[in-house]
């Protein structure tokens, strides 16, 4: 039925690709592209013969838009999947615009290089403006709506877990279950143990950006920006225990205020342990963390490049990861004029998700909502058309392939609320 270009082969884009080929009669032809070729064949090699989807391999590299634009030519393509890094998102929206083609991605877009003058006299602008400061936002892809429209083409952002099925969370508490959703709090745990001292869950350097960064939150109508991890709480989380977690910076945050109307409050938390914390804040301490290059005997490097060729590869800590994760939205507002709650959440268990695709939760719970966003763009279930995020559309066909696919959730009226 569909041809699928997926560009970037790492810990997420194995799992989107594994289960897309578990849905052969959807995903009936898949080109996997990555900068590295022999991660692409290595993986097609693995599948083939379990799956009746046709698997080419390419090598491209996707910060170059006219590698992409030959690639998307010979492929010829129904939808390119981009899980690559969000430094490739602009350049393969370009791509796909030039080509005429649907896209998604599984992050919003952050500039690699951080000192680049153009990007930092739009980021300093907009941090005045909106009140946070993070690296990553929305505005640059949002940019492109009114020229996707234009070509009746659709772009959907954050098809992640978050961003991406909270934001769906969100869609279906709206449609369902509210009148008015007045406050919005994402929980994001994870409660797996790998057993090392100290590794990221997905992409190091993009991850140690995330949460180094100041938290910030928004309420009645702006942002509200907080010293990095200085806003903590727990929570018992239902299939994990009691955990710590903090108040973080996190980009749907931005699309929910703009997207969820009425909504007075909307937060998001992770859960973090004293020993990551204090790992992080040491290699922060001693400049690992840093994004701009420095120069070691006679070679430029980038420190936080250089760590992640140090941290163990997120995609080989599947077999070692034991536990489960938890993430969900908790919500608060009116229903037929009587207050109410309700928790929407999904557990998943890292070893279940390594006997079936070879991986942690973290990039199952990332990998499966990239397959069923592709899948909603191309089965035409979701067919609006410009640049938009996941709560934008109507959330029943997704939720309904969550439970299908891996990703099964709970409704819990009156839950714990944090405080
Ligand atoms: P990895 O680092 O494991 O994989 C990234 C892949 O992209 C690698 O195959 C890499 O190639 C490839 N790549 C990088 N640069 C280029 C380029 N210029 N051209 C072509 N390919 C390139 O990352 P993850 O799989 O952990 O993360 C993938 C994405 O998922 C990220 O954007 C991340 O932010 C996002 N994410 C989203 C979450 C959510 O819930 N929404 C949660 C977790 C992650 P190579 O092998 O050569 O390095």
């Amino acid at each position: 039925m569909a041809k699928v270009l997926v560009i970037g082969c790492g810990g997420v884009a194995s799992v989107a690709i594994r289960k897309c080929c578990m849905r052969d009669d959807v995903f009936t032809e898949l080109c996997i592209a990555s900068r590295t070729l022999s991660k692409c064949d290595a993986l097609k090699a693995k599948l083939e013969g379990r799956t009746k989807t046709k698997i080419t391999t390419a090598q491209v590299d996707a910060d170059k838009t006219d590698e992409v634009i030959a690639l998307i030519k010979r492929v010829q393509p129904d939808l390119v999947m981009n899980i690559a890094l969000p430094y490739q998102d602009l350049a393969i929206m370009d791509a796909c615009l030039a080509c005429g083609v649907n896209n998604l991605d599984t992050a919003n877009y952050a500039p690699e290089n951080t000192d680049d003058p153009v990007w930092r006299e739009k980021y300093e602008k907009r941090c005045k403006q909106e009140g946070f400061s993070a690296y990553f936002d929305y505005t640059w892809q949002w940019a492109y709506g009114d020229k996707y429209k234009k070509a009746g083409l659709t772009a959907l952002l954050g098809s992640g877990f978050d961003p991406g099925v909270t934001q769906v969370f969100c869609a279906y508490a709206q449609k369902h279950l509210f009148d008015t959703i007045e406050t919005i709090d994402i929980l994001d745990c994870n409660g797996g143990d790998h057993g090392y001292p100290f590794a990221t869950n997905f992409n190091p350097e993009i991850n140690l950006r995330e949460v180094s960064a100041p938290g910030s939150y928004w309420e009645n109508g702006r942002w509200v920006e907080v010293p990095a991890m200085s806003i903590h709480r727990t929570y018992n989380f239902d299939g994990v225990g009691e955990k710590d977690m903090y108040l973080l910076h996190h980009e749907e945050i931005e699309s929910l205020a703009k997207n969820i109307k009425g909504v007075k409050r909307i937060r998001f938390f992770m859960t973090f342990g004293q020993s990551y914390l204090t790992h992080m804040k040491c290699l922060e301490n001693v400049g690992m963390l840093s994004t701009t290059p420095v120069e070691f005997e006679g070679k430029e490097i980038v420190p936080i490049q250089f760590l992640k060729a140090l941290l163990p590869d997120p995609a080989s800590l599947g077999p070692r990861t034991v536990g489960k994760t938890n993430i969900g939205c908790i919500f608060t507002g009116v229903k037929d004029g009587k207050r109410k709650t309700a928790y929407i959440y999904n557990v998943c268990d890292h070893q279940e998700c390594y006997r079936e695709v070879e991986s942690q939760a973290i990039s199952y719970t990332t990998g499966v909502p990239a397959m069923i966003g592709a899948m909603m763009l191309v089965t035409g279930k979701w067919n609006k058309k410009g640049v938009y995020t996941p709560e934008e559309f109507d959330p029943d066909p997704f939720m309904e392939e969550l439970n299908k696919n891996g990703l099964p959730w709970k409704v819990v009226e009156s839950p714990e609320l944090v405080d």
